[in-house]
């Protein structure tokens, strides 16, 4: 299974270290992607399960975009506390002539982060795509729109199909001490790739605070009622048109790729809701 391990370097250093292998492998099986296209899907899922960890409530919801203009043009990540987490990309099957980094993949382009604590207004927040790699503008993104001191590195193998995806998240909470800075500071995760255990390697000598485990899965949650909403939305005339021209619709869920079948009787019972409401 899945996990993010939580712990407590001294007092306010937070260290997440994520193995999302199995429910990225999901996703990328779920695409269908290719190299390019996987392990930025997989990077995705690893970073929206550990950014998900950071959300306070079981109801809330977060949402990590990527938003390009060459290959590809959007991969999208949400994921809940519970460790929940489903993912798009909009093109499969991006292929190699841009190498693997991901800022000549995706092009100029933005990442979004919304966390949506269902009462109030969802916290949406911007930030450019600025480096070749997802973990780094990640970590500008959380210095900047959130000024909060954070490293993060995400790895992953992809031969043939996705072999591992995993991540080290680092963030220094905000009563941190001068030698906790400092710590901080020196720490560079650059080799993470290579190093089997990180609390060990990373900070040895201090004092190391085990918190909790949390189980990661991939699980979408759409539903026959969630997709007749969307169908709706494309408002009575479309509908009708649908109803009388191919007299049914089926509609693929983009996350999970399930279907759902409307049949003639589900479309005629949607236009008639129309001509009810009017
Ligand atoms: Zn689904």
């Amino acid at each position: 299974m899945d996990s993010i391990k939580t712990y407590l370097v001294k007092d306010n250093i937070r260290v997440y270290i994520a193995d999302t292998t199995e429910t990225a492998k999901t996703a990328c099986e779920i695409h269908s992607t290719s190299k390019v296209s996987g392990i930025l899907l997989a990077k995705t899922v690893t970073a929206t399960a550990i950014l998900s960890k950071l959300l306070k409530n079981k109801n809330d919801v977060l949402t990590l975009k990527i938003k390009g203009s060459n290959q590809i043009k959007s991969v999208v990540g949400i994921g809940n506390v519970k460790g929940d987490i489903k993912a798009y990309i909009s093109n499969t099957d991006a292929d190699e002539y841009l190498g693997l980094n991901y800022k000549n993949i995706i092009g100029p382009g933005t990442i979004t982060i919304v966390r949506d604590f269902k009462l109030k207004e969802p916290y949406v927040g911007v930030s450019p795509i600025v480096s070749g790699e997802l973990d780094q503008d990640l970590s500008f993104y959380y210095r900047s729109s959130e000024q909060q001191k954070t490293k993060m590195k995400l790895e992953c193998v992809y031969e043939n199909g996705l072999i591992s995806s995993k991540g080290i998240f680092v963030q220094l909470l905000p009563d941190y001490t001068e030698e906790e800075k400092e710590i901080y500071d020196h720490l560079d995760l650059a080799d993470f790739k290579d190093v089997k255990d990180p609390m060990t390697h990373y900070f040895n000598d201090l004092s190391i605070k085990s918190m909790e485990n949390y189980d990661i899965r991939f699980q979408c949650d759409c539903s026959y009622a969630k997709i007749y909403k969307a169908l709706i939305t494309l408002g009575k005339e479309e509908i009708k048109n649908i109803y009388e021209k191919d007299h049914k619709i089926e509609l693929l869920c983009e996350f999970c790729k399930k279907k759902y079948s409307f049949n003639e009787e589900e479309l005629k019972e949607m236009v008639d809701s129309f001509e009810d409401s009017n």
